[in-house]
């Protein structure tokens, strides 16, 4: 992928404020943070999204969050944490380049991450659960 600008990050092509590499993957501070410590872990491997990720890298990808999750606990003494990964235009995707975003919270951080909760019958609600596993 060779016009892919995180491909070219996550291989040191293009300079970043990075916090940790090794064999897959990197982890850089985000250019736009959401709030201070904002880092997004890259693969080296080119996968646009969840969906093309290798099943290795997908397990390594949870282990590498909990380990880089305590560094920014206790380095930058945050409150909270939140992971956060899109795929697809429609779920707020911009670089079509996996990446898991690891936003350190802050009490009246002012940032507003999340959703509006919507209802749902039980009804709708075993609609869905049969639509997804029969
Ligand atoms: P997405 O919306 O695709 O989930 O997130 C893309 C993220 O990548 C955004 O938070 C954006 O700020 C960040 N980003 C985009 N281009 C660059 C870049 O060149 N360098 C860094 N460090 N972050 C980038
Ligand atoms: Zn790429």
């Amino acid at each position: 992928m060779s016009e892919c600008i995180f491909c070219k990050i996550a291989n040191g092509e293009i300079p970043s404020k990075t916090l940790y590499e090794d064999e897959l993957f990197r982890v850089i501070l985000d250019l736009n943070p959401a709030t201070r410590g904002h880092a997004l872990i890259l693969p080296k491997a080119h996968a646009a999204s969840l969906y093309d990720l290798p099943d290795e890298t997908a397990e390594a990808v949870l282990v590498l969050a909990k380990r880089m999750a305590q560094i920014m606990s206790d380095r930058l003494c945050c409150d909270g944490l939140n992971l956060i990964q899109n795929n697809g235009e429609a779920a707020g995707q911009t670089v079509s380049h996996f990446h898991l975003h690891m936003i350190p919270r802050y009490v009246n951080d002012g940032q507003t991450l999340g959703w509006v909760p919507g209802e749902a019958t039980q009804e709708e609600l075993e609609e869905i659960r049969r639509e997804m596993t029969e």
